[in-house]
């Protein structure tokens, strides 16, 4: 069986669009699948559709919750069900707004079925996005890829990986996570399917220019330690640059060829400089201490306050952590 775990927040008017394509694409390939909705708090009617879609098709499953806990928890919480249904042998993760070609499911299952245990959906065109979405985007992997030693370039959510790749995925249990990044470190028969970014069918994107810089500096810092070691050779510069005013100061002595005043401005530029740069490793020490804080705190990485299939609401905890899906499901 072949589970479909989509991450979904806001996006009401995607999900019966979304439940009939993958339907339509699974069912004429013959390949046995279950949709699960992660519910990442949506504020519109996300979950309600949720429910009603999948009162009238069996295969169709809802997570819910608590708030936006952001689309890694989404995903991950898919993968945790995924594990404990015990009923999957498979599964891809795809984004709600069908960006991610449907109709490539079957080509991916097929190198699944020939052995590969993690087939990728490598993105061929960025066509509408911006032009700094789409540097700002191959720096951030191109840095990325360099700094963990993994080829990243191109690489997206769209996956489809083999139960045992899930298993493992599960495993990791750190709270700053970064699926793209964690799918490649895990390792296993890789292989590659290339596709086109669609437009999104319905809706906005949830992300802005702010947004993706928070991302990108969230998941830098929890896959590499690269700007700690920056740390230590902008360090070393400041070091050799902190001869340059003394160097001056012998100069003006013997011959006088800078006013008081300039001098003074010299020295009051170089202190704003060089506490600049102190403040900057600061916050970049700060930021990494903030997620070594939010690791030992071990809060859950979500929170779920419904489940539903068939239409049925199975459970309704709050204060869930680990969902027993099995138990629940049997009743
Ligand atoms: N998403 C989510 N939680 C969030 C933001 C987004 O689950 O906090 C989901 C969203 O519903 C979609 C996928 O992640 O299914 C990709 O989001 P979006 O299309 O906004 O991103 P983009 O394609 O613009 O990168
Ligand atoms: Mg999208």
């Amino acid at each position: 069986m072949l589970g479909v775990i989509i991450p979904a927040f806001n996006e009401e008017k995607m999900i019966n669009i979304t439940a009939s394509a993958i339907t339509e694409v699974l069912s004429n390939a013959k390949i046995a699948f279950n949709i699960i909705f992660v519910d990442d708090g949506s504020k519109d009617e996300t979950w309600t559709n949720i429910k009603n879609v999948s009162m009238q098709n069996p295969c169709i499953r809802g997570i819910h919750f608590s708030r936006n806990f952001g689309k890694e928890a989404a995903i991950f919480a898919g993968l945790e069900f995924i594990e404990k249904e015990k009923i999957f042998s498979s599964c891809v993760i795809l984004d709600c707004d069908l960006q991610h070609p449907v109709e490539k499911i079957p080509e991916m299952y097929a190198l699944w079925k020939n052995g590969f245990e993690v087939i990728e959906g490598i993105k061929e065109t960025r066509e509408k996005e911006s032009v700094f979405h789409k540097i700002a985007s191959e720096r951030f992997y191109s840095f990325l890829s360099k700094a963990c030693g993994l080829n990243m370039k191109n690489s997206s959510d769209f996956k489809l990986l083999d139960i045992k790749v899930v298993k493992e995925l599960n495993r990791l249990q750190e709270k700053n996570m970064f699926f793209r990044a964690l799918s490649f470190w895990v390792g296993f028969k890789t292989a590659q399917v290339v596709y086109d970014v669609k437009d999104r069918v319905e809706g906005i994107s949830k992300w802005s220019t702010f947004s993706l810089v928070k991302y990108a500096i969230r998941n830098i810092s929890s896959f590499t330690n690269f700007p700690l070691v920056i740390n230590f050779f902008v360090g070393a510069i400041l070091v050799l640059l902190s001869i340059i005013p003394f160097v001056m100061i012998f100069k003006i002595t013997e011959s006088n060829f800078v006013s008081q005043e300039k001098f003074l401005m010299i020295i009051i530029f170089m202190l704003a400089f060089f506490a600049g740069i102190i403040i900057m490793i600061l916050g970049v020490m700060g930021y990494y201490i903030s997620k070594i804080l939010s690791e030992v705190v071990n809060r859950p990485r979500f929170i779920i306050a419904e489940i539903c299939r068939g239409g049925v609401m199975i459970c309704n905890f709050p204060q869930l952590e680990k969902f027993p899906f099995s138990f629940k499901l049997a009743v």
